[in-house]
């Protein structure tokens, strides 16, 4: 094998000379054994064979002198190639290794033990896939067939590294016709090819990023841009190129922001900014921008690299939202938040000048009915035109609000009392119109609060809560009309009004629950149903009892949806106590008479129509609904619509309970209202029933069901059901919610 690697020296030469000679020395080296029989054959035949062997002798003898000096130039040869500086090995025609020299045994950390006779996929510590000894199979083929080839092969050393070879690969022609060996030499270009691989990296970054790249030389002429930046500015690279940066309207070139870059590249080497600029064909964008300079070894800059964002859009999306945030997308009017900053900016301002100024707060009448019958859309439509006319009604410094719903705001600076009387009747006036939306012929009025600066309050906060008890006053006082704040007002009915106002947000803010009390057979022992009743709990009034604000919610309509929220949530938590096994009941809930004017059309249920609410009875009787009779003895008492009214159960008002210890009178009228309940085949309750004694009292008199503290107090779902828990199970016949009017 050592003199076929010669050949790579001379191709050829060697290796013959080295076999030949090894060839000719084995029968000289054996001579001597047959010099023994020289005694016994005859003297010419000696002669003969003397001369014959001194003419082989000085033959051999020539030769031999001739092989040693190969030898030895073999032996330098190869130590020449074992180190080379490049890998060399030989392969033979099948790419099985026959000699790997020294450099590439030390590169791949192999041994000759580990190759000899292997393919190079045949040596697991290489770590070739089957992809590479494909590769590699080929590139053989090719070569013994005469090719000379070059092949990059990535290989793994022992130490795990992995090491790129550039390989030459050609044959080493035979004199036979047998197929010939290989001589593979190998350069190391590992680092070459990672210097390669991080550029082609680089160039990638460079053409696929999203942010826009300008490399410009240091006088500022554009070296090159990517397909980014082109995207961006609307420019092509060539037209680009050699242009100075500053030319090219990018924003940077504005003397202004040049002057900041030039400095901030002095002093931190460095800037980034906002720059606003414009594309090729004018248009302007937003960008973030950062340059950095490059330096040589000695520090000198080479070059400039830009870097730019688009922030076109994150801009427009920043501004939208601020605009949403002081701005109500259905009119394009302030909204409450700008409407406060305009009050505290004109506050500090009248606070100087000594100016007055005025705040109106205002409420469209009946809005809801309009929204209800004619659609949301309407509304939408009619708001946009109450806008309008505001706006168009009143001069360029006054600001026009829109505080939500159908709720509107108006700012008047420099006006006082009867300046903004003035103002407030020609809105009214204004509003009065008759106007088209969508194919409806329909005008508006409103209710009108006006809070005066500095009489009324200095700050936004006192001005805007007096202006709104001043338009609840209005809304009180006939509609359609304006009030000024006045501390009387507030004093006599603040509670009422704050509470009115605060109301209005009590369901969307959720501060509304029900809690359940339980209503018990005559005995007072099995659970037959619930009472949902309502509660308000303020963050700031605390508790308010529903004696107390379901009465302000009837008069201002707002009990028609508090109602539903009511029905809605105690039919779902009735829902999910039978989900949750707990034995079905009744569960009561209680309507207002308003509500029953306001299912369907409210002008269909005129206040005084019971028979519209008789008809709206059997419907709800119809779909199983029970209907009970509350306070039975107090209000609705005509007792010939008893009979008319699909009821079943006739509840006993508790202000009747809570005498009959002492009073005779109501012992007298409880037993009636039994007797009658009785003969018109209806149930009785009793309500507020507290004590013993009256629970005794209404079980004799043969009252059907008990409600009241003797047995137990309103509470909230959680505790109702452990509550029931602690019980026996109650009767299951009555699973149809009741609903007591
Ligand atoms: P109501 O329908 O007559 O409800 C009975 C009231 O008496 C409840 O007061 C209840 O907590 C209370 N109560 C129960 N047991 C006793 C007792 O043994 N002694 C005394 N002194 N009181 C007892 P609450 O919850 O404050 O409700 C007051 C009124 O508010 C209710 O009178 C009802 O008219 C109205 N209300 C409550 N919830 C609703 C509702 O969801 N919708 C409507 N429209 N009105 C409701
Ligand atoms: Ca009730």
């Amino acid at each position: 094998m050592r003199p076929a690697a010669a050949a790579r020296l001379r191709p050829g030469r060697l290796v013959l000379v080295a076999a030949t000679a090894a060839a000719a020395a084995a029968p000289v080296l054996a001579a001597p054994a047959p010099a023994g029989a020289l005694v016994t054959v005859p003297l010419w035949l000696f002669w003969l064979a003397a001369v014959a062997l001194l003419g082989l002798g000085g033959a051999l003898l020539a030769q031999t002198v001739r092989t040693r000096r190969s030898l030895q130039r073999e032996r330098l040869a190869n130590r020449l190639i074992d180190r080379s500086p490049n890998l060399v090995c030989v392969l033979d025609p099948h790419g099985a290794l026959r000699h790997m020299n020294g450099t590439g045994r030390h590169w791949l950390r192999v041994s000759h033990a580990q190759i000899a006779g292997r393919r190079l996929d045949e040596i697991p510590e290489l770590g070739l896939d089957a992809v590479q000894a494909r590769a590699i199979q080929g590139v053989i083929e090719q070569a013994v067939g005469g090719a000379v080839l070059t092949h990059e092969l990535t290989v793994r050393r022992l130490d795990g590294a992995a090491m790129t070879l550039e390989l030459s690969i050609r044959a080493i022609p035979r004199s036979s016709d047998a197929p010939p060996n290989l001589l593979v030499e190998g350069r190391d270009i590992t680092q070459r090819k990672s210097v390669e691989d991080k550029l082609q990296l680089a160039a990638a970054v460079f053409e696929q990023a999203r942010e826009g790249f300008v490399i410009a030389d240091r006088k500022g002429r554009v070296v090159t841009v990517n397909q980014a930046f082109c995207e961006i500015s609307g420019y092509d690279v060539q037209e680009l190129q050699g242009q100075q940066v500053a030319a090219l309207g990018l924003g940077i070139g504005r003397r202004e922001v040049r002057r900041q870059v030039r400095s901030a590249l002095q002093t931190a080497g460095h800037w980034q900014g906002e720059v606003r600029t414009s594309r090729k064909d004018g248009s302007l964008y937003t960008c973030w921008a950062a340059v950095t300079p490059q330096r040589d070894a000695h520090g000198a800059v080479t070059h400039y690299i830009g870097i730019l964002n688009d922030i076109t859009q994150f801009r427009e999306v920043e501004s939208n939202l601020v605009r949403l945030a002081h701005v109500d997308t259905l009119t394009d009017l302030p909204n409450r938040s700008l409407l406060a900053d305009r009050v505290g900016q004109l506050t500090s301002i009248s606070r100087r000048d000594h100016r007055p100024f005025a705040l109106m707060f205002m409420d469209l009448d009946q809005f809801k009915n309009i929204n209800d019958t004619l659609g949301h859309s309407v509304g939408d439509a009619l708001l946009g035109e109450v806008a309008r006319r505001l706006q168009g009604t009143l001069r360029e410094v006054d600001t026009v609000a829109r505080l939500g719903g159908d709720e509107f705001a108006v700012l008047l600076p420099g006006a006082d009392a009867s300046g903004a009387e003035l103002v407030a009747s020609k809105l009214l006036e204004r509003l009065a119109e008759p106007c088209m939306v969508q194919g409806h012929e329909l005008s508006m009025t409103m209710s009108i609060g006006i809070a005066c600066y500095p009489s009324d309050g200095d700050d936004y906060e006192i001005l805007s809560r007096n202006a709104d008890t001043a338009m609840y006053r209005a809304k009180h006082e006939g509609k359609a009309t304006w009030r000024f704040f006045a501390a009387g007002m507030q004093q006599r009915s603040a509670r009422q009004l704050q509470l009115e106002s605060a109301l209005r947000r009590a369901l969307e803010r959720g501060e509304l629950l029900l809690h359940y009390q339980p209503q018990l057979d005559g005995n007072g022992r099995q659970l037959v149903g619930v009472e949902a009743l309502l509660r308000w709990k303020h963050p700031e009034f605390g508790f308010v009892s529903p004696a107390e604000f379901i009465p302000l919610a009837e008069t201002s309509g707002q009990i028609v949806a508090i109602g539903e929220w009511v029905l809605r949530t105690a039919v779902a938590q009735l829902k999910a106590w039978m989900d949750a096994g707990v034995p079905p009941m009744v569960v009561a809930v209680n309507l207002s008479a308003v509500q029953f004017r306001h299912v369907g059309l409210p002008d269909a249920v005129a206040p005084a129509n019971p028979a519209a609410a008789i008809s709206m009875m059997d419907a709800l009787h119809a779909l199983g609904v029970r209907l009970s009779l509350d306070d039975f003895g107090t209000g609705y008492s005509s007792l010939s619509y008893l009979k008319r009214f699909p009821l079943h159960t006739l509840k006993i008002d508790q202000s009747f309970v809570r005498d009959i210890d002492t009073d005779p009178d109501d012992r007298a009228i409880v037993q009636a209202i039994i007797q009658m309940a009785r003969a018109l085949d209806l149930q009785t309750i009793a309500e507020g029933v507290e004590t013993d004694a009256q629970h005794q009292f209404l079980r004799r008199e043969g009252c059907d069901m008990m409600q009241g503290y003797r047995f137990c107090r309103p509470m909230d779902a959680a505790a109702l059901e452990m509550w029931i828990a602690g019980r026996e199970p109650a009767s299951t016949d009555n699973v149809v919610p009741m609903i007591a009017a």
